[in-house]
């Protein structure tokens, strides 16, 4: 198994690579615009391909490398669902399985120090955002923070793990890069509490100065979607457009999103699922027949479906479209 670490020093922001052996799929948790090359570089010498990017948050003190990462990649971007961020192509909630080749990780929704806060655990590690840090904790003072929700994340789901379990968090200050469920819940001093109105005490009198960034960092994290405008350069069409295609003429519908996305939300009637990540494999085996199909993508919010055309286009495909907004805006 490939596992990194890599460290922002400006925003003392960790980011990590996932991946289950060289040459496979790899995933990155909270990646920092700045360091793109570096993520990158790395993949190219492990022969890695992205396939998946997550933000814990919307972070305050580092313009996140999200969507960088897509348009260098074509990766999938994922958040919460709760996350005011337009640029997430793939939502989560609470239990949901995030599955790249060979690994699982399971998020658990950790609210407190935002309320968009996700942790994910992968076996013994679990990779805890800014919700639980090495003997520290995240503040709560911003972002719909709450120290009572927190008190609940903390005591309630992640202290539950095993001792044993390593944590890993999105930020650190003083040079540490991992612990465990079992040395904070012994020795961080905002953890040695009775009440959640005793922590909830200690984190409304931390008096911190706001993050140098935040006032850029919020607004930018929050809006770096791919626009309406750009979604619809590349082929596409509306829910309407849509119909009436379907109905002049025969048409192949693809549905991008994953199983437990079409479990919330079904797909649309006569269309067939080929999950976003396995797009190119399907291409390379079926690109004969594809050439003479009218081709109609969508995913949850037309992120996933514009990055197909992309692909195809690379391929030569001609008759591609794709549903603008995804099927969550019909
Ligand atoms: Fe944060």
């Amino acid at each position: 198994m490939i596992f990194r670490q890599f460290f922002d020093n400006i925003s003392s922001t960790y980011t990590y690579l996932i991946s289950s052996g060289k040459g496979r799929e790899a995933l990155i948790i909270d990646p920092v615009l700045e360091k793109i090359d570096q993520y990158i570089q790395l993949l190219n010498q492990l022969e890695l391909k992205l396939v998946k990017v997550i933000d814990t948050h919307i972070h305050a003190d580092h313009i996140s490398g999200l969507a960088e990462l897509r348009n260098k990649t074509k990766c999938i971007t994922i958040m919460g669902e709760q996350a005011p961020a337009d640029v997430v192509s793939m939502r989560i909630k609470d239990n949901d399985i995030i599955n790249i080749e060979g690994i699982k990780l399971t998020s658990i929704y950790t609210p407190g120090h935002t309320d968009d806060s996700y942790s994910f655990l992968m076996n013994e590690r679990v990779f805890t955002g800014d919700t639980l840090l090495i003997k520290g904790t995240g503040r709560t003072d911003f972002q719909n923070g709450n120290p009572y929700e927190q008190y609940n994340s903390l005591f309630e789901r992640l202290l539950k793990l095993p001792d044993e379990t390593f944590i890993y968090p999105a930020h650190d200050y003083k040079g540490e890069s991992v612990s465990t469920i079992g040395e904070e819940k012994n020795y961080n001093p905002r953890l040695q509490v009775s009440s959640a109105q005793e922590y909830a005490n200690i984190m409304n009198n931390l008096k911190l100065s706001n993050p140098k960034l935040m006032d850029i960092a919020i607004p930018t994290n929050k809006s770096m979607g791919m626009s309406i405008n750009v979604q619809k350069k590349l082929n596409g069409i509306t829910y309407e457009n849509l119909i009436n295609i379907i109905e002049k003429k025969e048409c192949f519908l693809i549905d991008l999103r994953e199983e437990s996305e079409i479990l919330k939300k079904p797909s649309l009637n006569n269309s067939i699922n080929i999950p976003y990540s396995n797009l190119q494999d399907y291409i390379n085996n079926n690109k004969k027949s594809l050439e003479s199909k009218n081709i109609i993508f969508y995913c949850a919010v037309g992120e996933r479906s514009a990055l197909a055309i992309q692909i195809c286009q690379s391929y030569k495909l001609k008759q591609i479209n794709h549903l603008i907004g995804g099927i969550n805006n019909i």
